[in-house]
């Protein structure tokens, strides 16, 4: 592995989870690999030792700082300050801080090695505390220890605060937040060597329109800071120190890709209508309220998929039902009187974002409580949510949406849920509207087997391939060693997506797709042959997906549906794919 390290010219592939090109340098945001020194101190130097200690303190508060300023230069969210700031308290709490120092002063320690002992110390001082919320403080504790660590060493490894000149960031990993916090710095392209295409830090990733490449095993061990690279976000290639024949197709590709984009920023206003006149109605996904500019700049007829979880990142506590109905009022307002679903909370999984009591550490939290079966083990999470919804409704038109459904008893608690919200609304007289219409996620391989009999029980169903081809298939979905059998082209995936279609539309409701699956132009077509008319994507996709479906006709592609259901494998099916639809000219990127 480490001849690796030395080699310089290379081309890389990955997992393609954000289309685009992009040619810069390198910036190395390292976070993992460093080698903790251990060595003893003679006593006549302790003092020294810990002078360093404190430098490397006062430092990384000064990061910390750093960011908040940086974060709330940016508008983020109070919660990210909050986190900020309880991190920065561990550094200037005694349990850790106060501990390094004794183990300096008593075991005669580098400061590494007693910053790394007292991280183990303390976490095991939680892990016998009953309080899942102390059990989690380790995972806070251990950051922080890495952030001392960084400091000590001279790493500078943190997601900068400000970027001179624009970049292309390499990470062996990057969280969503991560990313939120990139997002507007000058970055080309961000490059990970772990993650997969519908993770979250990807979605994210997606809906910023950064180029980006994940899963490239061992890019952070390869690459160095200041490196030419090329990205192309569309095939999954980079090419480190690139020769002069790729950086010049690189180059072209990327005015190629700007011109595309002046081309489709000219249709984003018009209809999303095939040429024989189908309509289809593209709807943007958000994570935070601000993305609505974004969707209506795009030309999206509205929010098709609020992912309201993002609320709840890096707080201690859950959103009071005024914190959501301002939120949720907001994201009406900016909407504009365009239809806004919002999705009750989905936390758990790779989401887990509230440090605080309703955390808890579980042996497969994909099989886990996510979701709804977070918000029935805490109902408050969902009665003050289901309260600012109510109370937020009168400012638009909204739609309720509920994740991780896999049988009738959970919708009937979340009716029964929206009737006592309701009640407790009017007696406290505050003014609000119940009578939304509920849709639920299609996303557990149980619903899809009982959709005819959920189709009767709501207004509307909402596809969420992401999960759906997770726990059809088991495969992790931010896997990327998995990465090649993650697909939505799976004859059992087809079957489904088939078997819910019918189901909705027996019973008379609408169905969309508010998966990744829904975002790539070339499917879209797709969708049309199977009579989907909604979908719902990150804003930066609408344009595109709107583009290849004015190129269509959905007379030409009527047969396609049945065509794909007689297919007996994922290469049957892909192949199929790959040979029918340039032919039906939606061959654009
Ligand atoms: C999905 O599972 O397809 C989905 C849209 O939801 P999320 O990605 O938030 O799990
Ligand atoms: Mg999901």
């Amino acid at each position: 592995m480490d001849n690796l390290v030395n080699y310089s010219r290379a081309t890389l592939t990955g997992i393609a989870v954000s289309s685009g090109t992009a040619l810069g340098r390198v910036l190395l945001i390292e976070r993992e690999n460093f080698r903790i020194p251990r060595y003893h101190i003679n006593a006549s130097l302790l003092e020294a030792e810990k002078q360093r200690l404190e430098k490397a303190i006062s430092r990384s508060i000064q990061q910390i700082d750093n960011i908040i300023y940086s974060v709330q230069q940016y508008g983020a969210q109070p919660e990210q300050q909050a986190l900020l700031m309880a991190h920065k308290m561990i550094l200037q709490d005694d349990l850790f801080i106060g501990r390094i120092k004794r183990n300096i002063a008593t075991q005669q320690i580098n400061a590494e090695w007693a910053v790394s002992k007292a991280v183990n110390e303390v976490g095991l001082l939680f892990e016998h505390l009953e309080s899942d919320y102390f059990r989690e403080r380790r995972s806070d504790i251990a950051f922080i220890g890495k952030r001392l660590l960084r400091s000590l060493l001279g790493h500078s490894s943190d997601i900068p605060a400000s970027m001179g000149e624009k970049a292309v960031v390499v990470a062996h990993d990057l969280s969503a937040i991560d990313v939120i916090q990139l997002a507007h710095k000058n970055v080309l392209a961000i490059v990970t060597a772990l993650g997969g295409f519908t993770s979250h830090a990807a979605i994210i990733t997606r809906s910023l329109g950064i180029p980006a490449v994940f899963g490239v095993s061992q890019i952070d061990r390869v690459a160095f800071d200041g490196q030419t690279i090329g990205v192309d976000g569309a095939s999954g290639e980079v090419f480190l120190s690139p020769d002069a024949q790729v950086e010049k197709r690189l180059s072209a590709q990327v005015a190629r890709l700007n011109e595309q984009r002046e081309q489709l920023s000219e249709i984003k206003d018009l209809p999303a209508v095939t040429e024989d006149g189908q309509v289809i109605h593209l709807y943007g996904n958000i994570e935070f309220p601000d993305e609505v500019q974004q969707v209506n700049q795009n030309g999206g007829e509205g929010i098709g998929l609020y992912r309201t979880e993002y609320l709840f990142v890096d707080r201690q506590d859950a959103p009071t039902e005024d914190e959501h109905y301002q939120v949720y009022r907001r994201v009406l307002e900016l909407s504009g009187g365009k239809e806004v679903t919002i999705r009750t909370i989905d936390l758990g999984f790779d989401k887990t974002f509230l440090a605080g009591s309703v955390s808890r550490v579980e042996n497969n939290p994909a099989l886990g409580v996510r979701a709804i079966r977070l918000c029935r083990e805490y109902p408050d999470l969902l009665r003050n949510q289901l309260g600012g919804i109510f109370r937020a409704a009168l400012y638009g038109p909204l739609k309720l949406l509920i994740p991780m459904v896999s049988g009738l008893e959970e919708i009937a608690w979340v009716r029964t849920m929206m009737s006592e919200v309701a009640a407790d609304l009017q007696s406290r007289g505050l003014p609000y509207k119940a009578d939304l219409p509920l849709g639920i996620m299609i996303e557990v391989p149980a619903a899809v087997t009982i959709a005819d009999i959920l189709a009767r029980e709501v207004d509307f169903f909402s596809l969420g391939t992401n999960d759906l081809i997770q726990y059809s298939l088991a495969v992790d979905r931010s896997n990327e060693t998995l990465a090649s059998i993650y697909t939505p082209w799976h004859p059992a995936m087809l079957r489904m997506i088939d078997r819910t279609v019918k189901a909705a539309h027996n019973a008379g409701i609408p169905v969309s797709i508010c998966g990744e699956m829904g975002a790539k132009a070339a499917f879209a077509i797709i969708f049309v042959a199977l009579g989907i008319n909604s979908i719902s994507m990150n804003g930066s996709a609408i344009p595109e997906v709107k583009w290849a479906l004015r190129h269509s006709s959905a007379e030409a592609v009527k047969h396609l549906w049945d065509e794909l259901l007689e297919l007996k494998s994922s290469e049957e099916i892909t192949a199929y794919i790959n040979a029918h639809l340039p032919a039906l000219s939606v061959g654009m990127r």
